[in-house]
């Protein structure tokens, strides 16, 4: 079944963009995300919540699935629910890009557009406003208070890194959007090795162009959010991340979204204060998603 393949992605270390930045001894490794069907880490917790609502018994004939999504959770959802034929109802700020448009149109999505202004909030209170309008059309999802997003990484996100580093990992770095990815796998690398030190990434403001990624202090905080998990929490400039996130494709040869220019960067802040090492950071999603966004690549 195509979901059979999602997760097991390659965990690749990165070298050329390292040079003279990072001590020789340390190590950076990366998840490239975008290998999974859907094209990004989260077919992960979208399979995890649909699995979950369909064992459940909450799903019943003639309701639709629901939720909110600036655009990679709604592309998961959709490609999944195709394949297990359910229908969808997705809530989107209006200004998500034309490229993840199409795709949810493709899978046939219903797309409910909502205020550019009010981003991925105005997005979930849409979806909260739905299911409290029609409780009986809407199974409604929530990814960011939906356990089995976080577990969805806890079961599998972490259990790979773990066996592709050999247990040698010493530092998990990851971006926050529900931060389903970073609370499930920090969870579980503190029990492989209570050592693990694990490092939260977010934007450093409220306005910023990372998309995919959450400014907490600044947004309704996810009720998955765990920050005891975290060791150290960054603020990545947005400027830096979008230069990384060049570098990756002309120096890596890897075409990625700019929320790994963001991992990356604060991947790297841990790297220099190391002697030696082995970060773990991941790589949500492709570049392919934002070609239509000309700033980002001039
Ligand atoms: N990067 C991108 C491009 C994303 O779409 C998301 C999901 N919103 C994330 C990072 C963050 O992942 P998570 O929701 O697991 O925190």
């Amino acid at each position: 079944m195509l979901v059979d393949r999602i997760g097991n992605t390659p965990l690749v270390r990165l070298r050329h963009i390292l040079d003279g930045v990072v001590p020789p001894e340390v190590e950076i490794w990366a998840k490239l995300e975008w290998f999974n069907p859907g094209g990004s880490v989260k077919d992960r917790a979208a399979w995890a919540m649909i699995r979950d609502a369909e064992s459940s018994g909450r799903l019943l004939p003639g309701m639709r699935l629901l939720d909110s999504s600036s655009g990679n959770t709604g592309i998961a959802y959709g490609m999944i629910a195709a394949a297990r034929g359910h229908a969808l109802t997705l809530c989107l700020p209006a200004n998500a890009n034309r490229e993840r448009k199409k795709i949810l149109r493709a899978f046939g999505v219903e797309v409910i557009e909502t205020d550019p202004l009010e981003g991925s909030d105005g997005a979930i209170r849409r979806a909260r406003e739905l299911v409290a309008e029609h409780p009986d059309l809407y199974l409604y999802l929530d990814q960011y208070s939906n356990a089995a997003n976080w577990r969805a990484h806890y079961e599998t996100t972490a259990p790979e890194i773990w066996r592709d580093t050999g247990g040698r990992v010493t530092h998990w770095v990851s971006a926050l959007g529900t931060t389903g990815t970073f609370t499930g796998t920090s969870r579980r690398l503190k029990e492989y090795d209570p050592r693990i030190l694990c490092v939260s990434v977010q934007p450093d403001s409220p306005f910023h162009g990372l998309e995919g990624l959450k400014h907490l202090e600044s947004a309704i905080v996810p009720a998955i959010y765990d920050a005891s998990l975290a060791d150290a929490d960054l603020g990545a400039p947005t400027e830096a991340s979008i230069l990384l996130m060049r570098r990756l494709a002309r120096e890596e040869g890897m075409l990625v979204g700019v929320s790994s220019g963001a991992a990356l960067w604060g991947a790297i802040e841990v790297a220099r204060q190391l002697d030696r090492g082995v970060v773990v950071t991941l790589f949500p999603d492709s570049g392919e998603r934002y070609l239509s966004e000309e700033h980002l690549w001039p």
